[in-house]
């Protein structure tokens, strides 16, 4: 406790702990929200699922999405919980790159946020940039299988 405490102030800890908890909160709402509604569907469209193969189908879809999305949504409470055990080791918060505070208004936002906003900034230019790069090596072979 007293390590986390040398490197991150009582304030910043509890303003990022907030953050994360309320999140969390929020998810784990909308998660049994899409559960309970996933379910009330279930029983209601019980009877006429067996009669009608083609809608079933349509709904296994339907259903299939609201999955994916709860799953989704259970990774990010993953990640939240992981992040708040960062937050206790005292590494959460800082950035990836020059270790640096990352800005509580940033991680209001993005959450999981790994970089300041310096140095995502540097490498957002450098990803396009290689993209760029990539995108013109690729029209150029593209040129070569055509004109070969
Ligand atoms: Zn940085």
């Amino acid at each position: 406790m007293k390590s986390r405490l040398n490197c991150m102030n009582e304030e910043r800890y509890r303003e990022l702990r907030c953050i994360l908890q309320e999140r969390r909160e929020e998810i784990a709402g909308e998660v049994q929200n899409k559960i309970r509604t996933v379910r009330t569907e279930a029983t209601h469209s019980g009877g006429r699922r067996l009669t009608d193969v083609s809608e079933n189908s349509e709904l296994d879809i339907q259903d299939d999405i609201e999955f994916a999305l709860i799953q989704m949504k259970a990774e990010t409470l993953a990640r939240i919980a992981a992040a708040l055990v960062r937050l206790e080791e005292g590494s959460y918060g800082y950035c990836y790159e020059c270790g640096d505070e990352i800005a509580n208004e940033r991680l209001r936002v993005l959450p999981f946020a790994a970089r300041c906003r310096s140095c995502e900034e540097v490498r957002e230019t450098e990803r396009t940039r290689q993209r760029v790069l990539a995108a013109r090596s690729k029209a150029v072979s593209l040129c070569g299988a055509i004109s070969g």
